[in-house]
């Protein structure tokens, strides 16, 4: 009998038992919204912007109600206006692209190298279509952020990231979201903190934090946030910057601070997991595993392979064989959006011209969650399983 993986790739970890506690005592408060505070109280979502600003090493941390909302917080606070231009990744999730067309904006999307990452040929040579890049670490994948830095600063283009995969991760030591004037990150349920929904950003620009600060709805109480800038920041811009709610609450709040502390840890069994899948993998003929550079500290929250040259029906039988065998793939090069997986030119409001390198690259490129409810013997029985059934299709060719 063929070996079968039985767990479930949608399946997290339950709340830890503090971050229940937490959210019973805010609910027994029965103060949710943030600036419900009595005298003396610093609100749960207070708390939870000082300690991750000061994680990140961020001067500003705003929360706010989901990682898409804080994508276009953050394009909304660095001047973005319906009808500009914004770069951004070919090879990205739908909220992305989405953040930007939700201000009226148009998306020029840039391709995608073989290592997975924004391809740096190609955002030079569209480097003069627009002044923001909006850049998605996707599926934790970072770019060499020095050549991109030098490159974008060169072109006089403002970086805002898209850390939704990368929360916990590092270029060169340097936490992701912190080489670009914005970082912004997801707190929901599939991303490296479960709150359902959330997100957050941070930024060690003054001016931006306090239009981020305006814009997500804090009316004039400004200064009950604890890691923001000082009212000298809000004096004009409080008067210049619409109020767009999207708050995050105090029983979220609660739910994610004891999930920060955690978050070393958590990234070291990810990494576990991932390496083991990665390992099992290994000289598997004709499936190609991501190399990762040395100076990428990565979250091995998914895993990534790419099935180079192989046709849709030969990729649709993997993925069918493996299936059978209990182990969920994703495709990205599948013609037609399915589940939380899309490609660029699915995103029809945003007219792309084909790029054929990037359409190779997507074409063979399988995607895995790596939940933490996986254990390391369910990794390399999963690797077994993918290693087996991409070899019994490969030998069929
Ligand atoms: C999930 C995700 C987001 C958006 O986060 P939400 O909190 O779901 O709005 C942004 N970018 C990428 C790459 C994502 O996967």
């Amino acid at each position: 009998m063929a070996e079968r993986f039985t767990g479930s790739f949608t399946q997290q970890e339950p709340i830890p038992e503090d971050a229940i506690e937490a959210a019973v005592a805010v609910m027994r408060s029965g103060r949710l919204h943030r600036y419900n505070t009595v005298p003396g109280e610093v609100a749960e979502v207070a708390l939870l912007e000082q300690e991750f600003a000061a994680m990140m090493g961020a001067k500003y941390c705003l929360a706010v109600a989901s990682g898409g909302y804080a994508m276009s917080t953050a394009l909304r606070a660095v001047g973005v206006k319906p009808g500009d231009r914004v770069l951004t990744n070919a090879f990205t999730l739908a909220p992305v692209p989405g953040a930007i067309a939700s201000l009226g904006a148009v998306p020029v999307f840039v391709g995608v190298t073989e290592q997975l990452v924004i391809d740096l040929d190609d955002l030079a040579a569209k480097a003069d279509q627009a002044e923001v890049l909006l850049l998605s670490h996707m599926r934790g994948h970072l770019v060499n952020m020095d050549a991109l830095t030098a490159l974008c600063d060169q072109h006089g283009i403002l970086v805002i990231e898209d850390c939704a995969h990368t929360m916990g991760a590092a270029w060169n030591g340097k936490p992701s979201g912190t080489q670009g004037k914005i970082g912004c990150f997801s707190c929901q349920t599939y991303k490296h903190v479960n709150a359902g929904e959330g997100g957050m950003l941070i930024t060690d620009d003054a001016e931006v934090a306090a239009r981020a600060i305006i814009l997500s709805g804090s009316y004039m109480l400004y200064d009950r946030h604890a890691a923001a800038p000082g009212p000298e920041a809000f004096e004009t811009i409080r008067y210049e910057t619409p109020n767009i709610s999207g708050r995050m609450d105090n029983l979220r709040a609660a739910i994610l601070r004891p999930q920060l502390r955690r978050l070393p840890e958590q990234v070291a069994r990810w990494n576990e997991r991932y390496l083991m899948v990665e390992a099992g993998l290994h000289d598997t003929t004709g499936l190609t595993v991501i190399k990762r550079p040395e100076a990428e500290s990565i979250v091995g929250s998914s895993i990534q392979f790419l099935l180079k040259g192989w046709s849709a029906p030969q990729v649709e039988e993997v993925i069918a064989r493996c299936a059978l065998r209990g182990v969920e793939l994703k495709w990205f090069g599948r013609a037609e959006p399915m589940g939380f997986t899309s490609r660029y030119d699915a995103w029809r409001y945003a007219r792309a011209e084909k790029m054929p390198a990037s359409d190779a690259v997507l074409a063979g490129l399988i995607d895995m969650r790596v939940p933490l409810t996986f254990s390391l013997e369910d990794c390399a029985l999963i690797a077994r399983i993918i290693r087996a059934e991409v070899s019994a299709v490969f030998q069929s060719r």
